[in-house]
């Protein structure tokens, strides 16, 4: 029998994957497990495609705290998720088995020994699952998670959705923050010089030498204003161009979003993309070989109608897809 559908037909799901529970049928959205898109926790499935994992850490912000309550923020906005994905035409979770892995205990006191209990449950976590996408947690959780992606994957492929750089040496002399990941992640070798980019970089900088500082660990930068000036569709080629069929690692700041999409977040900067043009962007993005994802820096003190929780689940929904659709 084929197992090839056409339009309008879908497969079913296989009986060894797992899903969430059907709201039409078994149990409305607004009941169930508090996991993500109240799919199964990780020790209720033999072997994860994909693991979500809460970081709930945000010691290493430099301007509004309260990151650490992200994971159960993007949870609490995921319950509305549906199966089918419009944009990317796929059902990641009849695709793939995504479940997840709740979160890491992680010392709120001393950041380096946080770093090390996230590289160390992220490292433990790839026994029981193939990739993971974080949910932050501020973005200090990058760089742990990016040497447990080099560890499998070699030398990654970064594609940053920020308004910041996030690539300062450092702040008040303190190395490890959530200003410095990906300084200290290229100078570890984690990431493929030449082969990364920022998207969403905008307002005001230090200096304007920030610019060259950055480029020369080997980022290209697409700033909210080409993206105004130029299109998506421009936008989505430089970055695609850029990574060169390498492994590549998402990692999406929700300051991304301009605060009236996304207002719930630690460092906010007006200008920033609508929730629709970071959609366009990540579907763009489909078919490369994507290996890890993180969503960070969503502090929901600050949120209102859940508006930036929905977006980050949002996002990881569409992260959900990318997975489904790589090659
Ligand atoms: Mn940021
Ligand atoms: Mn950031």
């Amino acid at each position: 029998m084929s197992n090839e559908t056409t339009a309008g037909e879908r497969a079913e799901r296989p009986a060894s994957i797992i899903g969430p529970p059907d709201a039409r049928l078994q149990l409305p959205r607004f009941a169930g497990p508090a996991t993500f898109a109240r799919l199964p926790r990780l020790d209720e499935v033999d072997h994860a495609d994909i693991a979500l994992l809460g970081i709930p850490f945000d010691t290493g912000t430099t301007y509004r705290p309260g990151a650490r309550f992200g994971p159960e923020s993007i949870r609490a906005g995921s319950k509305l998720l549906r199966p089918f994905h419009i944009g990317l035409d796929v059902e990641p979770w009849t695709e793939l088995q995504v479940a997840d892995a709740g979160d890491v205990g992680v010392t709120p006191f001393d950041i380096a020994e946080a770093i090390g209990e996230i590289e160390t449950a992220a490292r433990s976590l790839y026994d029981k699952a193939d990739s993971i996408i974080a949910l932050g947690g501020d973005h200090t959780i990058a760089l742990p998670l990016l040497r447990a992606a080099h560890a499998h994957h070699g030398p990654i492929a970064l594609i940053h959705f920020d308004a910041h750089f996030d690539t300062w040496d450092n702040v008040f002399g303190a190395q490890l923050t959530h200003s410095t990941p990906f300084r200290r992640a290229s100078e570890e070798g984690l990431l493929a010089l030449g082969h990364c980019a920022h998207i969403g970089i905008r307002n005001s900088l230090p200096a304007a030498s920030d610019f060259e500082d950055d480029r020369r660990l080997g980022f290209a930068t697409v700033t909210t204003l080409d993206i105004a000036r130029r299109g998506i569709d421009e936008a989505v080629e430089r970055v695609r161009e850029r990574v060169a069929g390498l492994p590549v690692y998402i990692s999406v700041d929700i300051d991304v979003l301009d605060p009236a999409h996304a207002p719930a977040t630690g460092t906010p900067e007006p200008g920033g993309l609508t929730t629709r043009e970071l959609q366009l962007l990540l579907h763009g993005l489909a078919g490369l070989p994507i290996v890890g994802a993180d969503v960070v820096e969503v502090s929901p003190a600050y949120d209102h109608a859940q508006l930036t929780a929905l977006a980050a689940a949002g996002v990881i929904f569409d992260l959900l897809a990318l997975f489904a659709k790589r090659q």
